[in-house]
């Protein structure tokens, strides 16, 4: 048990790499706060499942977009277990247009959801540590594209990119505070956010074409990633991103 103890707030951990982080860290003997989107039509669905991991899964419904949602979330989690050690930033959206068609919604849309949401978690989870004394864990699953350009994806690049800028910066504001921050960089994983693509053969074949591994990588594959950045053996491990792509990222490098 590599997180016994230890509490986490999860943002989007009903579906996708959420989902999988939020199941290894509860195998791990955390206590999760698990958030999610409310007011979906599967909103009774996952709050089933939610119930259904037991007593050290709690669901917490908010829009990471919404200060006031997050840190509602977060005091629930305090309510019901105590205190914080770790928060992931997970939740995200991307919207698929060319840049000179992106309207203002659109971007406010997604840097609202994808970074103001994930600075709103970060600093509530940093205020929480503090208040007890020190010692904890960020973590944000951005993308390659934290780096790598992604024509027809411009909001969700600047929002990738200012996560990576934010996961810096606080990684050296908050080290005096023994609060670790990174970043899990994720290729292509098979993930609902990715449908359109799994669904279109040809889209598959582009996409393999680019993977060295040759396939999708797995949403557990990003949770192990995040189960060590979480663990007290990544004590000395801060402001650095860690890639979860097949080789993605050194395959687009070559062109
Ligand atoms: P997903 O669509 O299964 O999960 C996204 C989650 O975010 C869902 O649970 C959704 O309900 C939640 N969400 C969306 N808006 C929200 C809001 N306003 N408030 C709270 N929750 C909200 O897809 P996924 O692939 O599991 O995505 C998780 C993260 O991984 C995203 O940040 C995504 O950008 C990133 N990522 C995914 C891939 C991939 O290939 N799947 C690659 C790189 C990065």
């Amino acid at each position: 048990m590599r997180l016994e103890n230890k509490v986490a707030l999860i943002t989007g951990a009903n579906s996708g790499i959420g989902k999988a982080i939020a199941e290894r860290f509860l195998a791990e003997g955390a206590k999760v706060a698990i958030n999610y989107l409310p007011g979906k039509p599967n909103e009774a669905d996952t709050l089933a499942q939610i119930a259904a991991y037991g007593d050290n899964a709690l669901a917490v419904g908010g829009d990471v977009s919404k200060r006031e949602d997050v840190e509602h979330c977060f005091a629930q989690a305090v309510a019901k277990f105590g205190r914080i050690d770790i928060a992931v930033n997970n939740a995200g959206i991307e919207i698929k247009k060319p840049f000179v068609d992106v309207t203002d919604h659109e971007l406010e849309l997604v840097l609202k959801i994808n970074l103001f949401g994930a600075f709103y978690v970060h600093q509530s989870a940093a205020r929480q540590i503090i208040s007890q004394g020190g010692g904890g864990r960020l973590i944000n699953i951005s993308s390659v594209h934290e780096d790598i350009p992604f024509p027809q994806f411009t909001p969700y690049c600047i929002s990738k990119g200012g996560m990576r800028m934010m996961m810096r910066n606080i990684a050296m504001e908050l080290a005096p505070n023994k609060i670790t921050v990174n970043n899990i960089a994720p290729g292509a994983i098979a993930t609902p956010i990715n449908q359109s693509v799994l669904d279109d053969p040809e889209a598959v074949k582009n996409a393999l074409s680019e993977i060295p591994w040759g396939r999708f990588g797995k949403p557990e594959e990003v949770a192990s990633v995040a189960l060590f950045l979480a663990s007290d053996e990544a004590e000395y491990v801060t402001g650095s991103t860690y890639y979860v792509d097949g080789g993605l990222t050194q395959q687009v490098t070559l062109y």
